[in-house]
């Protein structure tokens, strides 16, 4: 906020004191995108995406070499972050590790600057780490699974949780599947949310063994949706909704309401370009009302 001259008759937008490095540097060479366009990327989208990333243990991806070199998961605090990234002391079989953390738009052009291109937030809060607030049921389609089923399988997951009491919110990976989301107020143990998470995953395998499976094996995945129920432990992690994702197309995940599922094409549908473009027409979080949400697990 150092630069408002005073004269545009509005104020600078926020995070505009982090410098990018570098700008030219290309990121995803088929897309000519460079690393200015993923700063202004996130600097448009910062309004979206912060309510999800803020004050959430962090990993990044980083590609110092763009998405066509080598990329690396980061989920402690480095050197030279600057002091718009935040370091959350967890304790680990090890020891105590510093993780890291954002809270507004200059942490994440901070992050950006470091050549992140991915981000993703654990389903606890830094205030409470040690509880889950948010699960992530994770499909992932096995070979020659369509995007379809894909689709539908979401909506049975929806379906089946809302048998339990309990509303889930949608988000594209950006990849080639969906995650659907429950929040949880008051939070849980983590424990308690990965043997809810993996019941809830068997049994809808259990019930359609066709349809679904619940174990990690890729042998068994074909023709079939994994249901990841693994992202619900301690230390795991799920793509933010608005992230980029480092893969050949510069695709983004992407938070969608319910209805807007049937009009969705593929699952690279959203871009960096058609993600920019939602922003700017967007009025309301796809996700309103997330945060207001008081649900528990079911007892049983
Ligand atoms: P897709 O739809 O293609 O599966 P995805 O983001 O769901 O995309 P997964 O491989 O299913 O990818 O992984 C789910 C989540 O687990 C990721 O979003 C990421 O947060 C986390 N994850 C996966 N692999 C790693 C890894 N090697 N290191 C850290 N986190 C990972
Ligand atoms: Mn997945
Ligand atoms: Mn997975």
């Amino acid at each position: 906020a150092a630069s408002d001259d005073g004269k545009r008759g509005e104020a600078p937008p926020q995070g505009a004191e982090v410098a990018i490095s570098h700008p030219e540097r290309v990121v995803y060479a088929g897309d000519g995108i460079t690393k200015g366009h993923v700063a202004a990327y996130y600097r448009a989208v910062a309004r979206w995406i912060l309510p999800e990333l803020a004050r959430r243990p962090l990993s990044l991806l980083r590609c110092p070499d763009g998405t066509g070199g080598e990329c690396f998961f980061q989920k402690h605090l480095g050197r030279g972050f600057g002091p718009q990234v935040h370091a959350l002391p967890l304790r680990q079989k090890s020891g105590v590790e510093d993780y890291l953390y954002l809270d507004d738009e200059a942490g994440l052009l901070q992050l950006v600057q470091m050549n992140a291109i991915e981000f993703h937030p654990w389903g606890a809060t830094v205030d409470d780490p040690e509880r889950a607030d948010r699960l992530v049921f994770d499909l992932d389609p096995g070979e020659g699974v369509s995007w379809k089923q894909v689709r539908d399988a979401a909506r049975e997951v929806r379906a089946r949780l809302r048998e339990a009491g309990l509303d889930s919110f949608l988000r594209m990976s950006g990849g080639k599947g969906l995650h659907v989301v429950v929040p949880l107020a008051p939070a849980v143990p983590w424990e308690q949310a990965r043997d809810f998470c993996e019941a809830f995953a068997r049994a809808m395998a259990a019930h359609a063994p066709e349809r679904y499976v619940a174990s990690m094996r890729k042998d068994l995945r074909g023709g079939r949706i994994f249901l990841d129920w693994l992202r619900n432990t301690r230390g795991a992690t799920s793509v933010c909704g608005w992230s980029l994702r480092a893969r050949e197309h510069a695709t983004v995940a992407m938070p969608l309401r319910w209805e807007e599922l049937a009009k969705i094409a593929s699952p690279g549908a959203f871009t960096l370009d058609k993600a920019l473009q939602r922003a700017a027409r967007l009025r309301k979080d796809p996700w309103d009302g997330i945060g207001a949400i008081r649900q528990a697990l079911p007892t049983a």
